[in-house]
């Protein structure tokens, strides 16, 4: 196993400072700026064409910014040396595999140009990946979901500091997904910063430490997941046989009810989402007891459509 270069604990390991990427009239990377900490899983979180592939691959060295810089465990890019990429795993896009050769035989390949001496790194990855039972099978016949686990382990085979993914879930079935999730989880446990992408908020709210939400090539927002719950937005929704006269019961008690497409009255105000017994009260009182009366939650994808201004205007 190549040596874990001596990155201090307080220094980032991504650093990445006003990073753009123009083709031609598209701007497909307009100025962001990463910092990621040790141990973070940090996800970038992005509709399509947002800009994340075109991110990962200048952090990669892939293809050169239009301006910005980069710097991977505290080497700045380009003219690092290149051990640097002895402490990087990646997977961008669809992973490459020979197609002839197995999986076992892709990844003694692949540990061999990593150049480990270690017998077992072949066995342990497949066994971490869930590749056992596919070791003697073609690359060429795996599905989808175990094309994209072969590629997880060849960027996992070395047990790199830092592991850059773009989309790790794609092709995977739910059951993988949880699977990934606990061993990416497990590798940050252990010291190891992950930086992935993916266009599904409720995957990274799950996996990620921060979220980097990013659109049209910018940054929007960052946010802690654990903040996550109080930017979603809550509504009490009531029906009513009459929701015309319930909502002047309301308005009349100050409240100010929102009449939605399907005729429920929707409130937004402190009181009725803290004290929703109030409200179901008044409305009995009143002669109008609510036939519904609940707290909605926007869902995960709805928030995230609303920050990136594409909420649907139901
Ligand atoms: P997806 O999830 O669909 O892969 P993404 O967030 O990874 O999306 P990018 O692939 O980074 O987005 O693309 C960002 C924008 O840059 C898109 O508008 C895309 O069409 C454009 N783009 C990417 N590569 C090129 C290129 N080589 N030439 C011209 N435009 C490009």
């Amino acid at each position: 196993m190549p040596e874990r270069s001596p990155v201090s604990s307080s220094q980032p390991v991504i650093q990445v400072h006003n990073l753009a990427k123009h083709y031609g009239p598209v701007q497909a990377v307009d100025g962001i700026d990463i910092t990621v900490a040790r141990g973070e899983i940090y996800a970038l979180l992005g509709l399509n064409g947002a800009g994340k592939t075109t991110t990962i691959r200048m952090l990669l060295g892939m293809i050169k910014p239009t301006a910005g810089v980069v710097s991977l465990l505290g080497r700045p890019l380009p003219g690092s040396r290149a051990d640097l990429w002895a402490d990087v795993g990646y997977l961008v896009e669809t992973p490459a595999a020979y197609p002839e050769l197995t999986v076992a035989q892709n990844l003694h390949l692949a540990a061999r140009l990593r150049k480990l001496t270690s017998r077992d790194a072949v066995d342990t990855v497949i066994a971490d990946l869930g590749l056992a039972p596919y070791a003697r099978r073609r690359a060429s016949d795996l599905s989808l979901g175990n094309q994209q686990r072969l590629g997880l382990a060849k960027a996992f085979i070395h047990r790199p500091a830092l592991l850059i993914l773009d989309e790790p879930g794609n092709g995977l079935d739910p059951a993988g997904v949880v699977e990934i999730r606990l061993l990416l989880q497990t590798l940050a446990a252990q010291g190891t910063t992950v930086l992935l992408s993916s266009h599904i908020l409720a995957e990274v709210a799950r996996l990620a430490t921060r979220i980097g939400v990013i659109h049209d090539g910018r940054m929007i927002t960052e946010l802690a997941t654990e903040d996550l719950p109080a930017q979603v937005h809550r509504q009490l929704s009531i029906s009513t046989r009459d929701p015309r006269a319930a909502a002047a019961v309301l308005q009349s008690a100050g409240h100010h009810p929102i009449t939605s497409a399907d005729h429920r009255l929707v409130l937004t105000g402190h009181h009725a989402l803290e004290h929703p017994e109030d409200i179901a009260t008044l409305l009995v009182h009143a002669g109008h007891p609510p036939t519904h009366l609940a707290i909605d939650e926007d869902d995960l994808e709805t928030f995230f459509l609303r920050l990136t201004g594409r909420e649907a205007s139901s």
